[in-house]
């Protein structure tokens, strides 16, 4: 019952007939503009985030209280009882914390040289889910490849008994496009390099930095297939392996990785609200993920993105009348080792799904909106212009498509077409830190975090505020 416009009269008569026996109520039509009132309310919103708000203290009370938080380990716990916590003080209803299942990975102790023909030290760390290697570790000559592709088409002849080195470098971009172009080596690499018959897989860095700091990520086995050690060297260090092995002469390696996989632990979505005033079970959900890895203090991946979220929520919780709609924040449970709160939270709220009229995430640091995209009915459309251009004046100055995933963690809701509103971060720094030792607090700029505290206060209000909704999103996941 959302395209009333698009329907005929006598048709639209025998929907209403057949919604009106329905327990829940029905979502609105897409409407087609924003009451002047609503402009002028989000408008101030933004306009006193501006002058200043709490992300910092809040980011900074999770990064000094708690720090790293990979999943499944005792600082994940605290994490959560952090998020619990913290959502009451801040004034939030219904908090809670939804139990979900996560995988618990310990890296261990990681070293790397190498041996042959010139020995010297490497500094690399173990990459997430890895296997660790036997005891004393492992020796074996390099084979070094450009990109996935190329070692996908390898002989494994060349291959077998040896030490994968992929060497490919990211691209600094705005909006992060160089991950999309080097991550699947890091996730999928130890995989085909095991299949061809390899002992381990050096990776360089998927980061945009010269510091001798590796970036460390997620990576998967294929079922049943070969589960070889898999580190990341940082760009430095990669720089020297290729150095040497452009000598011509056989290189070799020595690693030892302490990585090792434990039983699954209980972790949990910590959940608080504003409860809506006339609709509280429509949905506006503001996401972040609570994990982090385990090299920094997860300040900027995602500290940031959940006091942006936590922070713009409580300042419309704050005013002096609720929002029509409920506006639900989730710090996810393991976003970084498998998605396993977003799945969870896809498949226990199910049946609310439907009545979610709006998803965003934040979970790209700290940067300043500089883009707006969406992922909505395609009559929706001009809604989403005219909630761009509330952002207007904190300089969100470019429209993206209709498309967006708008965050990994949304990806499982995608198939109940939640609809979707993406504010691009400038990124041009954020993967010189991404998933490193150096994802510490000092890299945050305070008022960057309160101009995206307005950006994203303005939307919630406007999307929990407005008459009609979004209508459904297209089907497919959409993109960045
Ligand atoms: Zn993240």
């Amino acid at each position: 019952m959302r395209r009333f416009a698009a329907l005929p009269l006598l048709l639209l008569g025998l929907l209403v007939t057949a919604g009106a026996g329905r327990a829940a109520p029905a979502p609105e039509a897409p409407a087609s503009a924003l009451p002047e009132s609503l402009r002028t309310a989000a408008a101030s919103l933004r306009d006193e985030a501006v002058r200043g708000t709490r992300a910092f203290e809040i980011v900074r009370s999770l990064t000094v209280e708690v720090g790293p938080r990979p999943a499944g380990s005792p600082a994940d716990r605290r994490a959560v009882a952090w998020g619990v916590r913290t959502m009451r003080e801040l004034g939030f209803a219904n908090v809670r914390a939804e139990a979900v299942q996560v995988p618990h990975w310990e890296p261990g102790a990681a070293a790397g040289e190498i041996t042959a023909p010139w020995p010297q030290p490497m500094v690399l760390l173990p990459l997430g889910g890895s296997a660790g290697t036997p005891e004393g570790g492992i020796e074996a000559g390099v084979v070094e490849f450009s990109s996935l592709d190329e070692l996908e088409k390898a002989d494994p002849a060349k291959v077998r008994g040896q030490i994968v080195f992929l060497n490919k470098r990211m691209e600094r971009a705005r909006d992060g496009s160089g991950y999309g172009a080097t991550v699947p080596g890091r996730g999928r690499g130890a995989a085909v390099a095991g299949k061809l018959g390899a002992v381990a897989l050096l990776l360089r860095s998927v980061g945009t930095d010269h510091n001798r700091t590796p970036h460390t990520g997620a990576m998967r086995y294929e079922e049943g297939g070969p589960r070889i050690p898999a580190a990341a060297l940082s760009n430095p260090d990669a720089d020297l392996l290729e150095a040497q092995l452009a000598s011509g002469q056989p290189v070799r390696f020595h690693l030892s990785l302490g990585s090792r996989r434990l039983p699954d632990e209980e972790s949990a979505n910590v959940i608080g609200e504003i409860p809506g005033r006339e609709k509280p079970e429509e949905i506006v959900l503001l996401g972040c993920h609570l994990d982090s890895w385990f090299p920094g203090t997860g300040a900027v991946d995602d500290g940031a993105g959940c006091a942006i979220m936590m922070e713009a929520a409580r300042r419309i919780g704050a005013l002096p009348q609720k929002p029509r709609r409920t506006i639900r924040v989730v710090l996810y449970a393991n976003e970084e080792l498998g998605l396993s709160g977003a799945r969870a939270y896809a498949q226990v709220h199910a049946a609310e799904l439907p009545q979610h009229v709006l998803a965003g995430e934040s979970d790209f640091g700290s940067g300043r909106v500089w883009r707006v995209s969406s992922r909505v009915a395609p009559e929706a459309l001009p809604l989403v212009d005219q909630i761009a251009a509330l952002l207007a004046p904190l300089g969100v100055a470019e429209r993206g498509g209709n498309d967006a995933e708008g965050g990994a963690d949304l990806i499982p809701m995608a198939p109940a077409r939640v609809p979707v509103i993406s504010l691009g971060q400038d990124g041009i720094e954020y993967f010189d830190w991404h998933h490193t030792a150096n994802d510490t607090l000092d890299k945050i700029d305070p008022k960057d975090m309160d101009q995206n505290v307005a950006a994203w206060a303005a939307v919630a209000f406007a999307a929990a505020e407005m008459p009609g909704d979004f209508g459904r999103a297209p089907e497919g996941e959409g993109r960045e």
